[in-house]
This record gives C-alpha cells, structure tokens and sequence, in this order.
C-alpha cells in the first residue's frame, strides 16, 4: 500500500500505520525545500506499507535518531545473544569433560 503525502502529524514516524510495529525507516529523500521541509519516501521493513510524505528536517533527524538507538538496541542484544551461547558451548563441554565423553584421542 503505497499513499502520497499521507497525515502523519502527531504519530511516532517510527510507527506503520497498516501493521502498528516500529520498523518504519526512510527509503528515500525525493526533494528538499530552502525552508528545512524534506519530501521523503518512507518504508515499513515489517509489511508492504510505504508513503511519500513531507517533514522537517528536525522531526526527521528524531525519527534517524531513534532507528540509531534501534540498531545500538539490537547490536547489544545480539553481542548478549552470542555471550550466552558461548557460555553455554563452554557449560556444555566442561560437562562433557566431566562426565568423561572426552578423552585425549578425541584430539
Ligand atoms: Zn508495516
């Protein structure tokens, strides 16, 4: 679903109107006015939505803002992800050694 210049005042930009998840990103600047106002296209990476709408640059650095502290979200819960599937790779073998399913012509 594809809308021009959609009324997109009081939301969090973030936000898909169709599928209501904060995965809403700039696709596109398309053109810029002298008076700071930006026409952007706009994509949710969730659903098919996506509009062609116009913003000034301050609501539009908010919205670059935020999808900087989404990635800095997801890049932490991916580094805690890997921690921990190590931590289990290591509880698994330590185990394993100490149970004696590991001997010395295992290597
Ligand atoms: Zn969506």
């Amino acid at each position: 679903m594809r809308r021009l210049f959609d009324s997109t005042l009081s939301r969090d930009l973030r936000f898909c109107p169709t599928c209501r998840q904060p995965f809403v990103a700039p696709r596109e600047v398309l053109a810029s006015h002298e008076d700071g106002h930006h026409v952007v296209e706009l994509a949710c990476s969730n659903c098919a939505w996506s509009a062609i709408q116009l913003h000034d640059a301050a609501r539009l650095i908010e919205l670059d803002q935020a999808l900087d502290r989404d990635t800095a979200q997801i890049e932490a819960a991916a580094e805690a992800l890997a921690l921990s599937l190590e931590l289990d790779r290591i509880d698994r073998f330590a185990s394993a050694l100490h149970d004696g399913h590991i001997l010395p012509e295992d290597f």
